[in-house]
């Protein structure tokens, strides 16, 4: 019951692109905030190691409390860009107000634009001219159909090269920071022809949680999944209680690993 067409999108330079479709499964890791070049490499080493074809490290960060680290701004993206270079992994990071999205542009090779700003319909159309493939994350209030619309945003300027991101909606559940809706993944993949990844962490908060909801994602036929990782969880400047390191990656890079050839 797949959507006829489904869409491959392609991120990337030239040569060293990493598809997102219906024939492969990309896996994208990387620390929630660009804190320091050490951290950022760190991080991307070990998001390589577990076998991550993409970073993702936040510069501007949508914090709930304007008191919260807001991010390295250009310095953090300075230092993604060039921890991407080092590594070879192309990197994804996200905007935050539509008059950053041409500076964000020239370094990211894909913009993000997050849970709060789904429904930021002049961001979505400064996302839509940047010439940059687009990461769509779910509001966290929003119905598939919302932001299926909020996808149109963006295609109606022009970029179709859009993947969307599955994070969690609000429920009345506390224990987990949000509740992971995994049956939108089948819904948006029959009514879209867009690619949807899971991301995990930000869906529950807890590092415990995420490799069990990357199972699923991979059950349910997500096309890829985002996780964070971080090289010190317990020092990390945002959300280290749901950072991977040591065991939980090495568990999950094997889940992934065990994902069975697509055609
Ligand atoms: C993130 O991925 O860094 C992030 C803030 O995610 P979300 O918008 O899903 O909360």
């Amino acid at each position: 019951q797949h959507h006829p067409d489904r869409s491959t999108v392609w991120v990337g330079k030239p040569g060293a692109q990493v598809p997102f479709g219906p024939s492969t499964f990309t896996f994208i890791a990387g620390p929630c905030a660009v804190e320091t070049p050490e951290q950022t490499l760190e991080a991307a080493t070990m998001a390589k190691a577990a076998g991550a074809s993409m970073l993702r490290g936040g510069a501007y960060k949508p914090r709930t409390s304007p008191y919260a680290f807001q991010g390295l701004g250009r310095r953090g993206l300075d230092i993604l860009a060039a921890v991407g270079k080092a590594t070879g992994l192309p990197i994804v990071t996200e905007v935050i107000d539509a008059r950053d999205v041409a500076e964000v542009a020239e370094q990211a090779d894909m913009l993000q634009i997050g849970t709060r700003n789904m429904a930021n319909f002049g961001l979505l159309q400064a996302a839509g001219e940047s010439g940059k493939p687009v990461l769509l994350k779910r509001g966290m209030t929003a119905t598939v159909e919302e932001w299926l619309m909020a996808a149109e945003y963006v295609a109606q300027r022009g970029n179709l090269d859009i993947v969307l991101c599955e994070r969690g909606i609000r429920t009345f559940e506390p224990a987990t920071r949000n509740t992971l809706d995994i049956s939108a993944i089948p819904i948006v993949q029959a009514a879209s022809h867009l690619p949807i990844i899971v991301d995990p962490s930000h869906a529950s908060g807890r590092k415990e949680l995420v490799v069990p909801l990357c199972r699923a994602a991979i059950g349910v036929g997500a096309d890829g999944i985002m996780v964070d990782v971080h090289p010190d969880p317990e020092v990390a400047l945002c959300d280290g209680p749901q950072a991977l390191h040591g065991p939980d990656l090495r568990a999950l890079a094997q889940a992934v690993r065990q994902i069975p050839p697509l055609v």
